[in-house]
């Protein structure tokens, strides 16, 4: 095991940002990279976005060529405060997709941005679930302190009501809005003032003295916002969560701090605090008991997305690799467990916040991407040297949108079929037939999904299809032998998944409950 390895490993952070779209990871990303000295301005991670909401959804396509960024902008990795810190996107709207969940497998932590005056809204909450069921460290950041929000008691007592996850704050507002004095920081045992023309402060941290109070002399201490924010901060210490480190290493309790990412103000303190108290990358599992450490000298990663595309007229796409453990080098050879073959690295690409840069060099945590010309999946592991290694399979998603598919030219069923195929085993989408007329039907967590399995089908198998929406479903799986036939109706399509497992597709939750107290001896599974 080599030391310098060992010291690399320690330093990084690979984290992904979850949130509701419009809760402010565009703007608190910026900010990282205005910290860490990759970009010079603020506005240019949004200006690429912004540019990109001028096509329809159906130009996907274009949308990916005219961002460039598109990949550059799925993970990014950049030096801040002497860490590497590799931030991996998680698209909103309609880019929301599997990959996007996938994605969550290939973290140590997330950063959890909450809008503060809307609290947790639906995508946080679907992103917080997965990151959840992995038990991995989640950091809470309360944005948009510069507004008027809600009252930052309620939005603490939210994390534990809607999410069940315990909430410790590190920081607490001093007012908000206008009225925004700064921060009590109970984390630094200091005030953050929120500087600005009209103030008479020239320092922004002033230390605490024993009583918990700002040293000094200092107008803003008369103020009732001051005292307020003391006596919310001491009462939540007195009768609320300690802090833990072990439970946050859990994901059982969330550091939450507070800020606003428009103005920067408190995300300093945050990312401060966040690379500190975030993991570095620890094991892995792999099948039979088998668990590799980041520092194993030898290769080993797995695949946890697949970008198509990138380049239409050579329809290469980008395998992005999540490095487990060693040293990965340019031009290295490695083996795919799947295949046993062996494939030479020659021609890979990190992620950096400004280009697309050849890697040289990626250490566990780091990801890498491969352009691949069909050879790799979702959830493949790959390894140098001779021992083989298998991770577990990634976690399978429920969808919950679904449609018709028909190929359009019954002369070409057969690319159709291949194609279907090839996209449904490389994790682009999920397949299910009905279950007497093996009708085919795609499910998907996102519609771009569906997008982008249509575009696919036509520009690499020739196959063109009629895709009738069948809106959202409910989909659950049943024990094969409590199947019955006539437990199938209009409200609860009976279908089979590509494993041939029954799954009914519920119409809505009235039409499930309707099913369970109907049948209320058999067992309705998900996925997750
Ligand atoms: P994303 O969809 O989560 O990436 O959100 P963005 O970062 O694009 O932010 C959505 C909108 O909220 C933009 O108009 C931002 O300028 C705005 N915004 C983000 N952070 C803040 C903040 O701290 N305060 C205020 N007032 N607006 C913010």
């Amino acid at each position: 095991m080599s030391e310098k390895l060992a010291k690399e490993v320690k330093k990084r952070r690979t984290f992904a940002i979850i949130s509701h779209p419009d809760a402010g990871k565009t703007t608190i990303t910026e900010q990282l990279l205005l910290f860490s000295g990759a970009i010079r301005e603020a506005g240019t991670v949004k200006a690429k976005g912004k540019k990109s909401n001028k096509f329809a959804k159906s130009d996907w396509m274009e949308i990916e060529k005219q961002r460039g960024i598109s990949v550059t902008s799925s993970v990014m990795q950049v030096d801040y405060d002497g860490f590497q810190v590799n931030i991996l996107d998680t698209p909103g709207h309609e880019d929301f997709s599997e990959d996007t969940y996938r994605t969550l497998m290939a973290v140590d932590a997330a950063v959890m941005v909450v809008d503060s005056g809307k609290g947790i809204e639906p995508q946080t909450k679907k992103l917080f679930e997965v990151c959840s069921m992995r038990g991995i460290p989640i950091f809470t950041f309360m944005n948009k302190l510069d507004r008027d929000g809600r009252e930052p008691l309620e939005l603490v007592a939210e994390l534990e009501d809607v999410l069940g996850i315990q909430a410790y704050p590190m920081n607490w507002p001093m007012g908000m809005g206008k009225n925004l004095l700064g921060l009590y920081d109970l984390y630094n045992k200091r005030v953050e003032l929120r500087l600005n023309e009209e103030s008479d402060e020239t320092e922004a941290y002033i230390p605490l003295d024993e009583d918990g109070e700002a040293e000094g002399e200092h107008s803003f201490k008369s103020s009732s916002i001051y005292s307020q924010a003391i006596e919310d901060a001491t009462l939540l210490h007195e009768a609320g969560n300690e802090f833990d480190r072990e439970a946050i290493d859990a994901g059982k309790l969330t550091p939450v701090f507070f800020g606003s990412a428009l103005t920067g103000f408190g995300v300093q303190t945050f990312f401060d605090a966040f690379v500190d108290l975030a993991p570095a990358p620890s094991e892995t599992e792999a099948m039979d008991e088998v668990v590799i450490e980041p520092e194993d000298p030898r290769f080993t990663g797995f695949i946890f997305k697949i970008q198509a595309n990138m380049n239409p007229a050579h329809r290469d796409r980008i395998a992005f690799v999540r490095v487990c453990s060693g040293n990965f080098e340019k031009g290295m050879s490695v083996t795919l467990n799947r295949t046993g073959k062996t494939l030479r690295m020659a021609h890979t690409t990190q992620f950096m916040a400004d280009a697309r840069e050849e890697v040289q060099d990626a250490i566990a945590g780091d990801i890498i991407g491969l352009y691949d010309t069909g050879n790799l999946q979702i959830g493949d592991t790959i390894y140098s040297g001779n021992k083989s290694v298998q991770f577990k399979p990634l976690p399978q998603f429920t969808p919950e949108l679904f449609m018709r598919v028909t190929p359009k030219n019954v002369m070409k069923q057969k690319s159709f079929h291949k194609g279907i195929e090839q996209l449904v085993q490389e994790g682009a989408i999920q397949m299910y037939k009905t279950y007497h007329t093996e009708e085919y039907i795609v499910g998907a967590v996102g519609q771009l999904q569906f997008e982008v399995f249509q575009y696919r089908l036509l520009h690499e198998y020739n196959a063109e299809v009629v895709m009738t929406p069948m809106g959202s479903k409910i989909a659950r799986w049943i024990d094969p032998k409590d199947l019955n036939p006539k437990m199938s109706s209009s409200r609860n399509l009976l279908t089979r998944d590509r494993f041939d497992n029954p799954v009914f597709l519920f119409e809505n939750t009235f039409a499930e409950n309707w099913f369970k107290d109907k049948y209320p001896e058999i067992e309705l599974k998900q996925l997750l």
